[in-house]
């Protein structure tokens, strides 16, 4: 049967519709292009903000009415909609959904597409499985045939969950404890991604920096990024990254890997969320903004031309003007290179939903939002414009309105024009225009032909 994933929210999402659609590979199901006539439809849901859920749910019931017509499709709903407790309450408000999957686990589909299937259809399943049981280890992930040989940059969870529980988060709610993915799954996961023609992989976590805490003696993640590095040079992954961060754990001994080794990309997402002590009180995050302020310089003084991202959220409970300066200074000191900005959002069951009043009406939150953003746009050009002139090592991932489209090592956007297909490759580009979201260049002039591996930093 043919399947279609709508994937809504953060990176670990984008895995866990990858595992999903691995699952689905491996017992003979097929990826479309076409929504509509897919058999399987998907929803993987985010609910981080209510405008995300809104979206998730705007789209389950466009396929309510798919469905009327055409009542054989089966309905999925994952996610962190779905969560990771009871689903009676759900099943009720959603009965034409067919299948509820928790946030990364893609066995209730499996295990209701395997129930439907004649007693022919399961031992040719089993055979396949056979098959793949030989060739493919545990942590083995099978990419959809349109995307094996077209993805170059993929996301590799590593650490489940999240136990942190800052005040304004649905996060643990909804995936549950962190837990750490066994390292051989995990490289294992990297290898099958490598032999599939990734050229980039992003170790994924709520709190990536905790990896291994939660295992007696296990690698934590400067270990897991050594292990990874070496795989990486093994396999042919040239690039590795990580997210995401949170201050509290970033060792030294981390900065110290990704400086050191080749392949580790400069580039740290370490979100502030707030540039005010009581603000980040009310939030749990336990650091405070001078606490986040010598991290910066202790990110900056160890990797060389390190991009550095943060997320913000604008409007929490009971900040004030002067509370919302306090951030604004802070990101124009602080001069990070990118800023995802949310306005506060109450989510259920948080602390912050139960204990403390949504005070700061939505005008006023868009008007920080957006005060805040231009200073963004503000920054972001100027980091941009210091790449005016100079050649940079582009990873080329794909086509977009006519032009390549690829990545730096700090992961900024380049774009450039050329007759020849260098999607995989790692290419010299000469930067000659700069703007606050992207960059555009040309072929360094000679090497048309030749394209070779150059990573400069
Ligand atoms: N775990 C990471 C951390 O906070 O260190 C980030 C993961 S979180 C799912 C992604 C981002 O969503 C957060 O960094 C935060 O800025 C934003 N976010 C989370 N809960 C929110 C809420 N209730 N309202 C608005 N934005 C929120």
């Amino acid at each position: 049967m043919d399947y279609y994933i709508w994937t809504f929210g953060c990176q670990m999402n984008i895995a866990d519709s990858q595992r999903l659609a691995s699952e689905l590979e491996r017992l003979g199901h097929q990826a479309t292009l076409d929504a509509e006539k897919a058999d399987i439809w998907v929803v993987n849901t985010c609910v981080v903000r209510q405008s995300a859920e809104d979206r998730a749910m705007n789209r389950l019931l466009l396929l309510r009415g798919w469905k009327k017509r055409q009542p054989q499709k089966i309905i999925g709903l994952m996610g962190c909609l779905v969560g990771i407790k009871d689903t009676t309450l759900l099943r009720q408000k959603l009965p034409f959904v067919d299948v509820f999957l928790p946030p990364s686990d893609p066995s209730p589909m499996i295990e209701f597409l395997r129930d439907r299937r004649s007693e022919m259809e399961l031992v040719a399943d089993d055979e396949r499985m056979r098959h793949h049981r030989d060739t493919l280890q545990d942590g083995d992930l099978i990419l959809p045939a349109a995307e094996a040989g077209n993805l170059f940059s993929a996301h590799v969870p590593v650490v489940y969950g999240c136990s942190h529980a800052c005040s304004f988060c649905i996060v643990p709610f909804r995936r549950g404890v962190e837990h750490s993915r066994p390292v051989g799954e995990i490289l294992g996961h990297i290898r099958s991604l490598a032999a599939q023609g990734v050229k980039e992989v992003m170790l994924l976590g709520q709190i990536v920096d905790r990896y291994g805490k939660d295992v007696p003696d296990g690698p934590d993640l400067p270990a897991l990024l050594r292990l990874t590095h070496q795989v990486a040079e093994e396999t042919g992954i040239e690039r590795i990254r990580f997210l995401t961060s949170h201050p509290n754990w970033m060792t030294d001994e981390l900065l110290d890997n990704v400086a050191e080794l080749p392949r580790m990309m400069p580039h740290i997402e370490v979100p502030v969320q707030a540039g005010n002590d009581e603000v980040l009180e009310r939030m749990k995050r336990g650091y405070t903004a001078e606490q986040y302020r010598r991290l910066v310089e202790r990110i900056r003084a160890s990797i060389p031309n390190v991009a550095i991202n943060t997320d913000i959220i604008v409007g929490f409970c009971g900040e004030t003007e002067t509370q919302f300066m306090d951030t604004y200074n802070l990101l124009a000191e602080l001069r990070l290179d990118k800023i995802h900005i949310a306005r506060y959002s109450p989510r259920p069951g948080t602390l912050s939903a139960r204990k403390m009043a949504d005070d700061v009406p939505a005008d006023e939150k868009e008007r920080r939002y957006v005060k805040l953003e231009e200073l963004h746009a503000q920054i972001s050009a100027e980091h941009n414009a210091r790449w005016l002139g100079q050649t940079v090592a582009v990873l080329v991932e794909d086509l977009h309105k006519g032009k390549w489209r690829g990545r730096t090592p700090q992961n900024k956007l380049v774009f450039f024009e050329h007759p020849i297909d260098y999607r995989g490759q790692i290419i010299p580009v000469e930067i000659t225009w700069t703007g606050p979201w992207s960059m555009q260049g040309r072929l360094q002039l000679g090497i048309e032909t030749t394209p070779v591996c150059l990573e400069t930093r």
